[in-house]
């Protein structure tokens, strides 16, 4: 290999952080390896896409926007929900991941302050930091939710619906709070849904920007979880005076999102058999989610305390004593079995007993116990419980 010293690079890429969680974790491949690290939605959750037929024009340039005829879908299915738009201000993304990267870029200049809830989604931390983004808490359970600490942050980030890592789903009051706080100090809100639809248990799930009067707002979606990842697909709509912006920044990262996906999606969306297999879908991770509750009661009681999610894909364990699961990731991958640390989902420090996030849609249910009891086996060696 050719070791050539690095050019002068930007300042930005200081930030960068080499995520050696990351290397460790590509290795989540090998075969027997029983992953809980991943926010993987399961195969056989897969949309049959073989018979869609294309229009010969997804080969050609298109619409930094979106194609027309998904942007109508979009906004009917949000209008549908409660929040009020019209297809012009629905932007296509090449997954939402790239809607944090817009909002970013839209909002944060080195020093700004960024509201987000503790602990929170790790990728848009990592996005946020890259822009050099300062955090304070947002907890809706707050006076303000949190947002008039020190000083007004220039962006409130929040997931209200089965959160990422927690799968903590906000209540009536809490969204009612948050849309309070950013209507009363401006403070403009970037909604973050791509689990909305995974809901197994009853929750309100209106989006909270569908409650603001006066805030600015971003609310995006995923068609990830629901429909497949690889897909790279997800949706913006935003207010009405950040849509040109946004679209600029959209131009500039990749002129559009793919067109082959995006008639696969509106396909999807318009197919009669949707709703069918969207609550079979459903009902799967529901039935994959209990039984993960009953493997966790056998093997974690006395290790840690949970909540079981009412929707989304993890379980978030709080454990019963100082550890920085971190330390044992390496060691679990050896043996076979990975999770996400919690440790990286707080934007400060993390509480100083263990936490981990486990994701319980990908493995299936004779990987989930062997899994569980070899990490288990892990975390009591470790705190001597
Ligand atoms: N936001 C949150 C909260 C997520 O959990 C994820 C995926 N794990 C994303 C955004 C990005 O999803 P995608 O780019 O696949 O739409």
């Amino acid at each position: 290999m050719d070791h050539r010293p690095l050019p002068k690079l930007s300042s930005r890429v200081d930030r960068l952080q080499a995520s050696t969680i990351r290397q460790i974790l590509s290795v989540i491949d090998r075969p027997g390896m029983i992953s809980f690290a991943g926010g993987l939605p399961s195969p056989d959750s897969f949309p049959d896409l073989s018979h869609v037929d294309l229009p010969a024009s997804v080969l050609q340039y298109g619409p930094s926007e979106g194609e027309a005829a998904l942007r109508e879908q979009i906004s009917s299915e949000m209008n549908a929900i409660g929040l009020r738009c019209s297809a012009d201000q629905v932007l296509v993304l090449s997954g939402s991941q790239q809607g944090i990267d817009l909002v970013a870029k839209l909002f944060i200049d080195s020093g700004t302050t960024v509201a987000v809830e503790t602990p929170t989604y790790l990728a848009a931390l990592q996005v946020f930091r890259f822009f050099g983004a300062r955090f304070t808490q947002l907890d809706p359970r707050e006076a303000k939710a949190g947002l008039d600490a020190d000083e007004l942050p220039a962006l409130a980030y929040a997931i209200p619906s089965f959160q990422n890592p927690t799968g903590h789903c906000y209540d009536a009051a809490e969204r009612a709070a948050l849309a309070h706080a950013c209507d009363t100090l401006g403070v403009p809100l970037f909604e973050d849904d791509p689990y909305r639809d995974l809901a197994y248990d009853d929750c309100e799930r209106t989006p909270v920007c569908a409650r603001l009067e006066r805030a600015p707002w971003i609310y995006q979606g995923s068609f990830s979880k629901t429909l497949a990842p690889g897909l790279r697909l997800g949706f913006m709509v935003a207010s009405p005076e950040l849509v040109p912006l946004l679209l600029r920044l959209k131009q500039a990262a990749d002129l559009h999102s793919n067109r082959v996906s995006q008639h696969l999606v509106l396909a999807q969306l318009r197919s009669p058999g949707r709703a069918e297999r969207m609550a079979r879908v459903v009902d799967g991770y529901r039935r994959k989610r209990d039984r993960f509750a009953e493997a966790l009661q056998r093997h974690f009681a006395d290790l840690a305390t949970w909540e079981t999610p009412p929707g989304g894909l993890f379980f978030w364990l709080d454990l019963v004593a100082p550890l920085d699961t971190r330390d044992l990731l390496s060691e679990a991958i050896e043996r076979g079995v990975a999770f996400m640390p919690g440790e990286l989902f707080y934007a400060d420090k993390a509480p100083a007993h263990g936490t981990m996030r486990l994701n319980f849609s990908h493995a299936d249910e004779a990987a989930i116990e062997r899994g569980l009891g070899m990490l288990a086996d892990l975390v009591r060696a470790r705190i001597g419980s």
